[in-house]
């Protein structure tokens, strides 16, 4: 009878010690789940898509930041670079990144269009080719030799196919492409100069319309650049360069990507 009792007892007390062990594993496996999962939708790509590789063979990925809002049809587009030898605008990509997108907006990001031009720190791709000339719209054959060198044909690049097909895939109505070194935001091919006057009044970079980039000017010398194809395509996206200087101070890259992350909102 004594002994029943302590066998009941013991029994008892394992069978207790065994919830409180099992719920206290619960509990932290709940906590690790849920901190992990809390973190990975704070900042950095809640979504990342590959858009392409370049010639080396360099994946070139669009990342929808962290806290976007899914399929907003309002998205914006950022991209950092498409020149090699112009790294500023994947600085801003990176200051954007370190922060969830403002609630309600949709923000991509492509750090960098041209892998093996920054790799190499030149303006063209592997093949020497101007990836901003290679695009399928008013393109003109051009010499090899030039630095602005068109390719063998339309959208003969990966890189370049890369970038159509974020837009395609993407559908952004909004896309700001950076360059370097003019210091100032051109106006859009095709479109008003609103967004790039918005911008303007948020960074202090001055807005101007360069001939070439205002598609159908007399003086337009511009042909296959990614702006025209897009907004020559697109009837609903306005993409337009953002031109850094030769060197851009880290406070004004900060402003930028505040002033992008101001206008990510905005009706277009
Ligand atoms: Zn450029």
């Amino acid at each position: 009878m004594r002994a029943k009792f302590w066998l009941i007892a013991i029994s008892g007390i394992s069978f207790l010690v065994a919830l409180i062990i099992a719920a206290q594993v619960s509990s932290s496996f709940q906590n690790l789940f849920s901190s992990s999962s809390t973190s990975a939708t704070q900042i950095g790509c809640q979504q990342t898509i590959t858009i392409g590789k370049s010639v080396a063979g360099t994946e070139i990925e669009a990342c929808q930041i962290a806290g976007s809002s899914i399929d907003s049809q309002n998205a914006l587009l950022v991209i950092g670079t498409i020149h090699g030898n112009e790294p500023d605008g994947i600085r801003v990509v990176d200051e954007l990144l370190k922060n969830p997108a403002p609630e309600g907006t949709e923000i991509w990001v492509i750090r960098d269009g041209n892998p093996d031009g920054s790799e190499l720190v030149t303006r063209r791709n592997a093949n020497k080719v101007d990836i901003n000339r290679n695009f399928p719209i008013k393109w003109l054959a051009s010499d090899p030799s030039l630095r602005t060198y068109s390719g063998p044909s339309p959208a003969s690049e990966p890189e370049t196919v890369a970038l159509m097909n974020a837009v395609q895939k993407i559908k952004p109505t909004r896309i700001v492409v950076f360059h370097q070194p003019f210091d100032q935001i051109d106006c859009p091919p095709e479109r008003t100069t609103q967004i790039s006057d918005r911008l303007s009044g948020l960074t202090g970079y001055r807005s101007e319309c360069i001939p070439g980039e205002k598609s159908g000017s007399v003086t337009n010398s511009y042909t296959g650049t990614f702006t025209i194809w897009v907004n020559s395509t697109f009837p609903k996206t306005t993409a337009l360069t953002f031109e850094l200087g030769l060197t851009t101070m880290d406070e004004k890259i900060k402003t930028i990507s505040k002033a992008l992350r101001t206008i990510a909102p905005e009706v277009p």
